[in-house]
């Protein structure tokens, strides 16, 4: 026969039968690897899906997106940015969604993210009106830590708000909806035609169209003040003029709301970028240690933001 021995022949048997494993270990994976389920949410150029992947009987949520609607939308640029955006912040972090597998047919694009059981804190904050001093502080400190983790892989959100801050089994967030994002080459973008929700939208923004790490710490100041006192910072009669609010930084606290926060939120929504808490000059690093030590996180165990019992909702 083919082999000298009946051991080579084994051998042989064995290499053959290691390569097939290995092959259909690291074999693409498709569509026909996933039962679909019902839909949980419709966004302007995707579908979302609940998809179980059936060799390993986990959940997912997957993001299933139309190639001709993506391009008759001339959306291919938000879906290159989320896909790049993703790859980039990969598994690095517990806060943000993570994108497992990416693949495609004739018709769609498929995302398979981190399913986040509990949808939109946009949600439900519409359903409590507000949150609890306690929740308030717990979300603000999640959502710290999730721009601390982004920011240090150079990437900006710039679209942070309820919406996107989705709420996992635990009730813990996941960040998603990075087709707004961008991974920084330099300190400022400044060619960036685009622009986000009109309630979070920083005042840099409106007037030169310049975006930087310090844009999504005005947008946490817009979700700190939402989540305790139930309203938006800045809401006028129509976008133009919830702009010029924006701008002239006219806005105010309700009565009672608590003064540690007030100060933390006082110190965030700065119309000069550069003077926003933690922020400094150009160039500069973001203090980090300058927010999470805010007497407003005094309570806050850092290292077990992500570990330890959410606070009950209320
Ligand atoms: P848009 O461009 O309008 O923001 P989109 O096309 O990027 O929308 P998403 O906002 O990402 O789509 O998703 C649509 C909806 O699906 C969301 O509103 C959300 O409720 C739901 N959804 C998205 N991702 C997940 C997920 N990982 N787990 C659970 N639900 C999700």
């Amino acid at each position: 026969g083919y082999f000298e021995t009946e051991d080579q022949a084994r051998d042989a048997e064995v290499r053959a039968k290691a390569r097939s494993q290995s092959r259909s270990r690291n074999a693409a994976v498709t569509v026909e690897d996933f039962r679909f389920g019902k839909t949980l949410g419709v966004g302007s150029y995707s579908t979302v899906k609940l998809a179980t992947h059936l060799a390993s009987a986990r959940v997912f949520a997957i993001k299933v997106i139309d190639k001709g609607h993506l391009i008759a939308k001339k959306k291919q640029q938000t879906a290159l940015a989320e896909k790049d955006v993703l790859k980039r912040l990969g598994a690095g972090h517990p806060g943000i969604v993570r994108m497992w597998y990416t693949f495609q047919d004739q018709w769609c694009l498929y995302f398979v993210l981190d399913l986040a059981k509990n949808g939109e804190m946009k949600i439900l904050l519409n359903r409590m009106g507000s949150l609890s001093l306690e929740c308030s502080r717990y979300y603000s400190a999640q959502l710290v830590d999730i721009i601390r983790y982004m920011h240090s892989k150079n990437v900006i959100h710039r679209d942070l708000k309820p919406e996107n801050l989705l709420l996992d089994a635990d009730f813990r967030i996941k960040l998603t909806d990075f087709g707004t994002g961008k991974v920084l080459d330099d300190d400022v973008d400044k060619a960036n035609t685009w622009v986000g929700t009109a309630q979070y939208i920083a005042p840099e923004l409106l007037s030169s169209k310049e975006t930087s790490k310090a844009t999504d710490f005005w947008a946490l100041g817009c979700i700190i003040y939402q989540m305790i006192s139930g309203r938006f910072a800045f809401q006028g009669l129509s976008e133009f003029l919830t702009f010029e609010k924006i701008k002239k930084l006219e806005y105010s606290f309700p009565d009672g709301f608590d003064e540690s926060p007030k100060d933390l939120v006082q110190r965030l929504l700065v119309r000069d970028p550069s003077a926003r808490l933690g922020v400094g000059p150009p160039g500069s690093e973001i203090d980090f240690d300058a927010l999470t030590s805010h007497p407003f996180f005094a309570s806050i165990v850092w290292e077990m933001l992500w570990t330890s019992q959410p606070p009950a909702l209320e």
